[in-house]
């Protein structure tokens, strides 16, 4: 059960670490064009344009960064999770409901003496050999 919350973890980390690092290059590939507008001719567009993917860029980035951080709190839950179920057994089955505590089965007559038999439908005893209830 758990060993799938560590899987996505890692999978949903290195995501993130991906989606962030393509990011990090788009930006970087944005801001060096945006250098490069300085020495062409259609300077205030060219530097709206990449100004705008390095906008765009840097969200990338930030949103898988995100991610990358949700992945490695997922990956740590999945691994904590892991310690109690690795300690101990699983969680027991619902145990069926104990059956009632049966009256004891010997008891000593009070005039008798002799072993009395329980009888639960009427919560009473019943002496054998005297045939009666006490
Ligand atoms: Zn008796």
């Amino acid at each position: 059960m758990k060993l799938p919350v560590v899987v996505a973890g890692v999978v949903i980390l290195l995501a993130g670490i991906g989606g962030a690092i393509y990011g990090a290059i788009a930006w970087a590939a944005a801001s060096a064009r945006a250098v490069a507008c300085t020495f062409s001719g259609a300077l205030p567009e060219c530097l709206a344009q990449a100004a705008a993917h390095a906008a765009f860029a840097a969200t990338v980035s930030s949103i898988f960064g995100t991610l990358a951080i949700v992945g490695l709190v997922v990956l740590i839950v999945g691994a904590v999770l892991r310690e109690p179920a690795a300690a101990g057994p699983a969680v027991p089955m619902a145990q069926p409901a104990p059956p009632p505590v049966p009256m004891a089965s010997t008891a000593p007559c009070p005039r008798c003496g002799r072993p009395l038999r329980a009888v639960p439908q009427y919560g009473r005893w019943f002496c054998d050999a005297e045939q009666t209830y006490v």
